[in-house]
């Protein structure tokens, strides 16, 4: 039976299910059968010409389904936002990695994939400037205030424009696997049943209470490790027997965080509509709680819908981003913009136990740590998403391995690390993000030697929030 058939009243008859999930119009409307903004996403590509801003899908008489954004010049019209805390006061340093070098420390330093965007954001609009690569110098990198000049030129608030415009169901996937544990589901069997499904995380549902409490992601993976782990030769008892309830009682000691969701439209009850639904607010509320899923739940039903990510915000910007008028700050460099992170950088040396970056996840709450060798050049990156292939090659006893081991054995292996530079423009950083379909790129410079970390959370806080006002990631 699909999650998404049952109605308002659900009981899990076993402890992991997983769904196929489809998005179900059900009360609300009939699947549109032709394609969607959704499926173009999907397919990484832009809609046809006949499937421009102006024409009006047949989705639209759904309701629901997606409409292709509006060709109004949304920038023109826009007011200027004030803007208490830029990014651009953020200081670019060069950072300061000494203590990672003796071993196993907690300081940090960077990463890449890749589909098939039709249109190179920056590239194709013509914005990206031809300069010359050069190894910047610390002056070099100090910041131009480049960011609150280019936040009050007229518009730069599109982004934010559109974002407020769209709801979260347009960004859904059209069918997507959802896979749900019953918080009864020993905590084992639910990161191998992450594993097998191939899924980062999944919703937790209570069946006494009959309502979803929280998250099983892989950062409760390395919690559960990073607090039962002893040695090699120890067996972690609690992993093989701690049903997922008792983690989180033990864990939580009673101050259970409320699951953080959002709506997929406004088209719906009267009771229901305080729920935020754009998909401004669902990057607000992803980057203001720094978690990165955030499920989209039918207030009628209490059913999950999707799960939204940073990821597919971007990609759902990146795409359609082609269709607005490119604001300026497009073409400037990262330099000039300081949009990422520069100093007090987490990074772990390639030497260093797997147990030391998992000291660091937990203690620096980074989702990566940039991976460096003893001459302090990036190497490789290992991401909390590296993590779970201890569950997967169940190695999770062998926390001694090094990093840079870790890094070989990887199955899906990734050659290198997906980088830029500070002279690089912020539309060829977000094309590359978008295209290797990664949460970060390093910022490195000429010889490998880490500067910064530019993510998809400073990204979308910079072309979404920003332009609103609200610093959601200094907060
Ligand atoms: P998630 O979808 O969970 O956010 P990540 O993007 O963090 O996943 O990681 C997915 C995979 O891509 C991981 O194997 C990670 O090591 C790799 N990866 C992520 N960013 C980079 C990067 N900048 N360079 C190289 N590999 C990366
Ligand atoms: P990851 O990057 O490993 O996928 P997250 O950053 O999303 O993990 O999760 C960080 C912590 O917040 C985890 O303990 C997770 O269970 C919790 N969490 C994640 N998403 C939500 C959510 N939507 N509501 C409540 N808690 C969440
Ligand atoms: P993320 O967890 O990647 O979504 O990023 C949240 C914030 O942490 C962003 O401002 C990133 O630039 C920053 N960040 C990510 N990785 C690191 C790291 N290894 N060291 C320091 N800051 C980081």
């Amino acid at each position: 039976m699909s999650f998404l058939e049952q109605e308002d009243s659900i009981s899990w008859p076993s402890p992991a299910m997983t769904t196929s999930s489809e998005r179900n119009p059900g009360k609300q409307g009939t699947e549109a059968s032709r394609r969607t903004k959704q499926e173009a996403v999907e397919a990484g590509e832009l809609p046809s010409p006949g499937e421009g801003p102006q024409s009006k899908p047949a989705a639209e008489s759904t309701g629901l389904e997606a409409t292709f954004p509006k060709a109004t010049p949304l920038a023109q019209a826009a007011p200027l936002a004030r803007v208490d805390t830029p990014p651009t006061e953020r200081d670019i340093l060069p950072p300061d990695y000494a203590a990672s070098a003796v071993g196993s420390s907690t300081d940090d330093l960077d990463l890449g994939i890749e589909f098939s965007a039709t249109a190179a954001w920056g590239c194709e609009l013509g914005l990206v400037e031809e300069r010359p690569a050069r190894c910047p110098s610390p002056k070099d990198l100090l910041p131009r205030l480049g960011w609150d000049d280019e936040l009050r030129k007229p518009g730069a608030q599109v982004y934010m424009h559109f974002m407020q415009e769209h709801t979260c169901y347009d960004a859904m996937a059209t069918s997507s696997k959802l896979v749900i544990f019953d918080t009864m589901l020993q905590i084992k069997k639910a990161f191998f049943a992450l594993v097998a499904n191939g899924v980062r995380a999944a919703p937790l549902w209570d069946s006494k209470k009959q309502t979803f409490v929280g998250m099983l992601t892989i950062t409760d993976f390395i919690l559960v490790l990073h607090r039962y782990y002893r040695s090699p030769l120890v067996q972690i008892y609690e992993i093989e027997e701690h049903k997922i309830e008792t983690w989180r009682e033990i864990y939580l000691q009673g101050c259970f965080k409320p699951l953080v969701s959002i709506s997929p439209n406004d088209r719906l009850p009267q009771a229901h509509c305080s729920h935020l639904h754009s998909l401004f607010d669902a990057v607000y509320t992803l980057i203001k709680n720094r978690i990165h899923r955030l499920p989209v739940l039918d207030p009628v039903s209490g059913a999950v819908l999707h799960i939204l990510t940073h990821k597919r915000l971007l990609k759902f910007l990146h795409i359609f981003g082609t269709l607005l008028p490119p604001p300026s700050f497009l073409s400037r460099t990262i330099q000039d913009l300081g949009i990422g992170t520069f100093r007090d950088l987490a990074v772990v040396l390639e030497t260093a136990p797997i147990l030391t970056a998992l000291d660091i996840f937990v203690d620096r709450r980074v989702s990566a740590l940039p991976v460096v060798n003893e001459a302090g050049r990036v190497v490789g990156l290992y991401s909390r998403f590296d993590v779970i292939h201890l569950a997967a090659q169940q190695t999770y006893n062998h926390l001694d391995m090094s990093v840079g081991e870790a890094l070989r054995q990887r199955t899906v292996c990734l050659e290198g690390v997906l980088s830029c530079q500070p002279h690089e423009s912020l539309g060829e950083v977000i094309d590359r993000i978008a295209r290797e379909q990664v949460h970060r790129l390093v910022l490195v410079d000429e010889t490998q030697h880490l500067l910064g970390v530019v993510s998809l959370s400073d990204i979308l806080q910079a072309l979404v929030l920003s332009p609103a006002g609200i610093d959601a990631l200094g907060a």
